[in-house]
């Protein structure tokens, strides 16, 4: 496990590539014995129990709950945004796990298998830990992945967070009556296919008069009505919040100053009385960094959806390695690296870093039969 860690700190990107490093004497160093080959690693990494990734998982929270490192928002409330990402779509190779879809190609329909996980990331003011994930099984929804990964999450990390914030698929009543019965409050963005709910928002908002507010560069009008029940499926009634922002940017192109607007509204069970209108919309705006600052950043740098083994229990386990690197790594660098040292190192400096020390110590020659 420990030369998995390497591969992911120094964003390697593939066990093959690891084991183009196996003549370094760093491995003796680090593990006391030569580094397995790229099969080994593949195959020791499908009996690991996913269950022992999580509980390392908790370990990691607990250090950081204790080093207050994961200390709410001045709004008070710890947010856990959950979303779905998918890994790896391929037309040639299958498991007993992958989702299949149709592609309609010009050369005729086919069949494309693929991963999907749902993750949650906990927001805490400056920190954010992505905690777990859950595959979504074939023959369910993301929404059923979503409450299992739930239902673990609330066990292991009771008082964790206060409210789940979500796209507009989880504007589901599953998820809102789950949420309710377990002392949590929900955000989810609001989209027109809750019509009866859209409708009576949107005549209610244009009988009432915006509030206005406005900082640096944005200004914004929003609208907070409680009580709807034009969603009975939901055990109690909602509350939707809407914002229409207008910012002034100028364009790289023509330097010219151009007014750019947006439009977001969501539904919730959050009362007024725990979080004002700007709670709610500075929480449904923070949704977005599970996307930019998780999934994203654990693919396009970290390759996360690399698939290390096609083998499902093998993948679960990388990704669940994978979010706890990003987690230590982006602790280690913003709480143990003083400012001057950030400023002058990005992220992605210390993992060439890494990487530089793996290729530039010695060879240590002809590596021996894998442990
Ligand atoms: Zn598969």
């Amino acid at each position: 496990m420990r030369s998995v860690v390497v591969m992911h700190l120094a964003r390697l990107g593939s066990l093959n590539a690891l084991e183009q490093t196996r003549s370094r004497r760093y491995w003796q160093r680090w593990l006391g014995h030569p580094l397995p080959s790229a099969d080994t690693l593949g195959r020791v990494c499908a009996p690991v129990l996913p269950s022992d990734v999580r509980d390392l998982h908790g370990h990691v929270y607990s250090r950081l709950k204790r080093n207050k490192a994961l200390e709410p928002p001045a709004h008070g409330l710890m947010a856990a945004a959950i979303d779905g990402h998918e890994f790896h779509a391929t037309y040639r190779r299958c498991c007993p796990d992958c989702l299949k879809r149709t592609i309609h190609t010009a050369g005729g329909d086919r069949t494309q298998y693929y991963h999907r996980y749902v993750a949650l990331q906990l927001i805490g003011r400056d920190f954010r830990v992505l905690l777990d994930a859950e595959p979504q099984r074939r023959g369910e929804d993301e929404v059923a992945a979503a409450l299992r990964l739930l239902a673990r999450v609330l066990e292991m990390y009771p008082r964790a967070f206060d409210v789940v914030l979500a796209d507009a698929l989880y504007a589901d009543p599953r998820m809102f009556n789950y949420l309710l019965e377990r002392g949590k409050d929900i955000i989810a963005v609001l989209k027109d296919d809750r019509r009866d709910l859209m409708r009576d928002a949107e005549s209610l908002f244009e009988q009432a008069p915006p509030v206005q507010s406005r900082d640096a560069r944005v200004s914004r009008e929003s609208w907070d009505i409680e009580g709807f029940t034009s969603w009975p499926q939901v055990s109690q009634p909602v509350r939707v919040v809407r914002s229409i922002e207008r910012q002034s940017i100028r364009r790289q192109l023509n330097k010219e100053i151009e007014t750019v607007t947006s439009s977001w509204t969501w539904v919730t069970t959050l009362p007024k009385t725990r979080g004002v209108t700007q709670t709610v919309i500075a929480l449904g705006r923070s949704r977005w960094d599970i996307e930019n600052q998780g999934f994203n950043e654990m693919a396009n740098r970290w390759h996360a959806d690399h698939v290390y083994k096609h083998d499902p229990t093998a993948m679960l386990v990388f990704v669940l390695l994978a979010m706890i690197c990003l987690t230590v790594f982006v602790s280690f660098y913003t709480r143990n690296l003083k400012p001057e040292a950030r400023r002058n190192a990005s992220m992605l400096h210390i993992s060439r870093l890494i990487l530089a020390d793996l290729y530039q110590t010695t060879r240590a020659g002809p590596p021996r039969a894998p442990m």
